[in-house]
């Protein structure tokens, strides 16, 4: 598991100008103590035997890398679907979750805390809560504790506990206020399990190496079925950055695979009711790390909004903004109805129902021009039961 240090985090955690770690002192001694420990943990024989059973014979890995023919014939060119939607629980979140249990469990912690928003990190833990028999405490805003119903039965039939964020918006924002409260007074058993490669050093780069499971697959399946060394594109959405993370990260020194990341525009870059923070945001301070972020002139945060809730978040984690910064990576966004739009071709065409948020990296279809001869792997970070609510209403079925 090599990796470069152009694009990859320092000492510090710094991604160029982007990362660190931006916290109360009360957390200093639990971040430190992570820190110290993370990469030992990661790279154990112990660590890796356990993590890589259960990525095969729990999560269903390795991930189809799967040739979307009817869809390549539309586009003119080869798209080939990285099937993070065929992973149990239905996402690439459970990689991720799994990973940080695992080294829960080598800190000798017992007891698990997280964030959630629209609920779906909330189940990935709560899943592997449940997997390992630990005990579980998912923070989640009140106002979306009523929006999130059927994620919130999930997590409780896991035997989490759902606690209810009241403070400000009663959103996410307010339930990572309430997961880090929680992790400063239980600093000795409490393990905090992040959802995406955003917060303080070392989360982004801990995050990253979890899902970095994807790329790792994809650079064996892209020449098993094209007889290319690598592919020419990589795209995945991003809310906070954790598939694109993990599908971009074996190809970063390979300057020649062009990157591509689709944030959620939601009623349009400009229309105030959006998600895109590359194309909105500026450089503040979000979750403990530096990065971009949508914010008022005074500095508050600005709610963000999407169709998709899994990309409904202001930040966007330090690692991806250093790749905007560099040029690495290139950003497009996608609005509600072209991703609604997206999901509808993809459906009608392949019989795969994406999820809403996998739905915006499906648009750049049409945003890009390829070559006959291209390959083109797009991540299907999730499937689409969770939207049905949402598609019966918009695509009127
Ligand atoms: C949570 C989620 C996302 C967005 O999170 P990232 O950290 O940006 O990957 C994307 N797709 C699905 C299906 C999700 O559940």
């Amino acid at each position: 598991m090599s990796q470069s240090n152009k694009y990859q985090a320092d000492e510090k955690g710094m991604y160029g100008r982007f990362g660190g770690a931006y916290i109360p002192e009360m957390l200093y001694p639990n971040i430190e103590h992570l820190k110290s420990v993370y990469l030992d943990i990661i790279y154990s024989d112990n660590f890796q035997k356990e993590y890589r059973a259960l990525l095969k014979d729990y999560v269903g890995r390795p991930s189809p890398l799967y040739l979307a023919k009817r869809l390549s014939e539309k586009y003119g060119t080869n798209v080939y679907l990285k099937r993070e939607d065929l992973n149990h629980t239905g996402a690439h979140k459970i990689n991720n979750s799994l990973g940080q249990i695992l080294i829960a469990r080598h800190m000798g912690k017992t007891r698990i805390i997280a964030e959630t928003g629209a609920g779906q990190h909330g189940v990935a833990t709560a899943t592997a809560c449940a997997l390992m028999g630990l005990q579980c405490v998912v923070y989640m805003g009140e106002l979306d504790i009523e929006r999130q119903a059927p994620n919130v039965a999930r997590m409780r039939m896991l035997g989490a506990e759902v606690v209810a964020a009241k403070s400000g918006n009663k959103t996410l924002k307010d339930a990572t206020n309430e997961a880090m409260r929680d992790w400063i007074c239980n600093p000795v058993d409490t393990f905090y399990i992040v959802g995406s490669v955003v917060g303080p050093h070392p989360y982004p780069d801990m995050v990253a190496r979890l899902q970095s499971v994807i790329s790792e697959e994809m650079k064996v399946q892209v020449p098993e079925k094209t007889g290319k060394e690598l592919p020419d594109y990589v795209i995945a959405c991003i809310g906070g950055g954790s598939n694109a993370a993990g599908a971009f990260y074996h190809f970063l020194d390979e300057e020649q695979v062009k990157l591509v990341a689709v944030e959620a525009s939601g009623l349009g870059v400009d229309s105030g009711e959006t998600a895109a923070t590359i194309a909105k945001g500026d450089v503040g301070i979000i979750h403990g790390s530096k990065t971009f972020l949508m914010q008022s002139e005074d500095g508050q945060i600005t709610e963000p909004y999407s169709i998709s809730a899994g990309l409904d978040y202001p930040g966007i984690g330090p690692q991806h903004a250093n790749l905007f910064d560099t040029g690495r990576a290139s950003f497009l966004s996608a609005t509600d109805a072209e991703a609604l739009e997206a999901a509808l071709e993809l459906t009608q065409l392949e019989g795969i129902i994406p999820a809403l948020e996998s739905a915006h990296a499906l648009a750049a279809l049409k945003k890009m021009t390829f070559k006959k001869e291209d390959t083109v792997v797009i991540t299907l970070s999730g499937r689409g039961d969770k939207d049905m609510a949402t598609y019966r209403e918009r695509l009127g079925f």
